[in-house]
Order: structure tokens, then C-alpha cells, then sequence
């Protein structure tokens, strides 16, 4: 191949990666966990980012620094509830499994977050709500870079 070739055609394979292909397990608590046990599950699934569900719906998202916060506000950990320091819906960026990895790469950045839910919308006595199926971080995103360079 020529130079431009060879670029189109990592320019193609590139844009053609869909998330499915890519995303990680999610690890979901409920809204009800102290920030106490959220802390224990980031180290023991080591993740930096945990979403939260209220009966199987995405409800919110808690990071590092959100934890961190509570933690040092001198509060008791294992009596607050992760819902009270987690980002909550409607606020969560999302992607879907359909989508390219370079636009969830995209919405990383532009909302500078460290990950994505995956989701797929769905109905539940009539209200529409976002079911969990994955994660996409900047982990994810890195590896496929390693990937495509052909290591
Ligand atoms: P950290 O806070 O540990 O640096 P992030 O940069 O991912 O991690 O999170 C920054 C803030 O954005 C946190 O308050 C977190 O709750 C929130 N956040 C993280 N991911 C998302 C997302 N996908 N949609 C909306 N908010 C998010």
C-alpha cells in the first residue's frame, strides 16, 4: 500500500470498531450502599469509576473523587449511602453498544470523565429507563490503540 492507502484503511478499521466489541463488565452497586462498601468494591474489582442502579436502572455514577470527597468531610463512610455523592441521572453521559468507540472516545473527552455506561434503552411499566450491559473507559480505549499499532 501506499502511505494514503495504509491511512484509510486504519482510518476505516478504526472507525468501524463498535463499542460492544470493546466494553468491559460494569460494576454496579445499589443506591442504598454506604460509600464505605462502594470504597471496598473499587478495590477489589479494581475499577476507578462504579455505577449505580436502582432495580436493575441506571440511576447515577460515583467516581474516585467523588468517594474521596465524602471521605474527607469527616463523615461516617459506613453510614452514607453512595446515592448522596454520586452523580445522578439525568446528568450521566452514556453510550450504546451499536456505537463507535470513537464516538464514546469522543464523549470521554469532551465531558472529561474516565468512563461510560453501556447501556440500552428500555420500558418498564411504561417508563423508559437505561439497562446496564457495560463499560468503556480510557483502559479500553487505550488498549485498541496498542492494538491497531500492531503490538
Ligand atoms: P475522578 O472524579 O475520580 O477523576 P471522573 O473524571 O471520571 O473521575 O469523574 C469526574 C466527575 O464526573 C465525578 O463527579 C463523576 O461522578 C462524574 N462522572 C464520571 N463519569 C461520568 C459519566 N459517564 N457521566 C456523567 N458524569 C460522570
Amino acid at each position: 500500500y501506499s502511505g494514503i492507502d495504509e491511512n484509510s484503511l486504519v482510518s476505516k478499521k478504526i472507525n468501524s470498531k463498535k463499542v460492544e466489541e470493546i466494553m468491559s463488565m460494569p460494576i454496579v452497586v445499589t443506591e442504598d450502599t454506604t460509600v464505605y462498601d462502594t470504597i471496598v468494591t473499587m478495590f477489589l474489582e479494581n475499577v476507578g469509576t462504579i455505577f449505580v442502579a436502582n432495580k436493575g436502572c441506571l440511576s447515577g455514577v460515583v467516581s474516585r473523587k467523588d468517594l474521596l470527597k465524602t471521605a474527607i468531610g469527616g463523615s461516617d463512610i459506613s453510614k452514607i449511602p453512595v446515592g448522596i455523592t454520586m452523580t445522578r441521572m439525568p446528568n450521566i453521559v452514556v453510550t450504546y453498544p451499536d456505537d463507535s468507540v470513537v464516538d464514546a472516545a469522543r464523549k470521554i473527552i469532551e465531558h472529561e470523565v474516565d468512563s461510560l455506561p453501556v447501556v440500552n434503552l428500555e420500558q418498564k411499566e411504561g417508563k423508559e429507563y437505561y439497562k446496564i450491559v457495560g463499560r468503556i473507559s480510557k483502559t479500553n480505549i487505550t488498549k485498541l490503540f496498542l492494538e491497531f499499532s500492531g503490538n
